[in-house]
């Protein structure tokens, strides 16, 4: 299942979860609800907030009961005649499936060859670092560059959302864990993240970090030790690798996360970006208004998000 955080473009409102059904979005609340009155469970109907909430934050609350319930309104969707409750990509805006209020952890120097290019030592431990939601867009969105850097850098990452309360979680259960999985793009402004010790203030720039464009369930992408990852730019292949290359892999950081932070469902973990980066690149590239970043990850999908310039009140 392919789930997304969508609405109908032009529309007010909140976002509302879906899933991909044949090529377009199928709102997911909807089809459960249809499903509930064909088979007379009317007041269960009735109270479809609390069974199947619409709403991102709820929804993940939830945790593996939405799932589930994603799963049999999917299938009633193939046998029932579900058009107008479904919407052509085109009709919709996506936003990142990440709840209000989920914590956005993020692995730096987590693959060798990326250590090598920053010059940067192999961590004994993993370096957590976090986004704050203020920097989080959706697949449609563009990377807003803000006047603040001159050095502007993608980072292709593979990206694990939790599906249920992870704490003090043993390696060898930490894929129980796993909702699904999306993909990140951990924008840095290098500039500013290296002006001082923390991170921080070059990682979590104003709706600069897309992740997306939905989450593929963990039933579907059973071995995320093994998935390959590449990052274009302006069609230029710029980065080539696979999540067999962490130096910390997913069940390591989810028992190392968990013993320290207890993850909640729909908390992400943006695992590391390979070698490749601009930054290291001779000379360096940044990113400029228009630039085009594509990260292809095998068995989720395509993120793919132009850069533009920000545009602030004093300018
Ligand atoms: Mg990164």
């Amino acid at each position: 299942m392919r789930l997304v955080a969508y609405k109908q473009k032009n529309t007010l409102g909140p976002y509302r979860m879906g899933v991909v059904h044949h090529e377009n979005v199928l709102d997911l609340q909807e089809a459960y609800r249809l499903y509930l009155l064909k088979r007379d469970q009317v007041d269960l109907a009735n109270a479809i907030e609390h069974v199947l909430p619409s709403d991102l934050t709820s929804f993940f609350k939830l945790g593996e009961q939405s799932i589930q319930h994603a799963q049999v309104a999917l299938n009633f969707a193939e046998e029932h005649d579900v058009s107008a409750i479904s919407f052509l990509f085109h009709d919709v805006t996506l936003a990142p499936p990440v709840p209000n209020g989920a914590k956005v952890i993020c692995i730096g120097t987590n693959y060798k060859n990326h250590v090598a290019e920053m010059k940067a030592n192999i961590p004994e431990y993993p370096v957590l670092f976090s986004k704050f939601s203020n920097a989080l867009i959706g697949a449609n969105d563009d990377i807003q560059k803000s006047p603040y850097t001159e050095k502007l850098d993608y980072e292709g990452e593979f990206t694990v959302v939790i599906g249920k309360e992870a704490s003090h979680v043993k390696k060898e259960n930490a894929l129980d864990y796993i909702a699904g999985y999306t993909i990140g793009n951990d924008i840095s402004a290098r500039d500013l993240q290296k002006r001082t010790p923390q991170w921080l203030q070059g990682k979590s720039l104003d709706k600069s970090t897309p992740i997306g464009p939905w989450i593929v369930t963990a039933d579907e992408l059973t071995d995320p030790s093994n998935v390959q990852i590449e990052t274009y730019v302006n069609g230029e292949k710029r980065q080539s690798s696979n999540t067999k290359h962490l130096i910390f892999n997913i069940p390591t950081l989810i028992e190392f996360i968990s013993s320290l932070i207890t993850l909640q469902p729909g908390d992400v973990i943006l695992t590391g970006t390979p070698d490749g980066v601009g930054f290291a690149m001779d000379p360096p590239q940044f990113l400029k208004a228009d630039d085009t970043i594509r990260i292809e990850v095998a068995g989720v999908g395509v993120l793919e998000n132009k850069v533009v310039d920000m545009e602030t009140p004093d300018q």
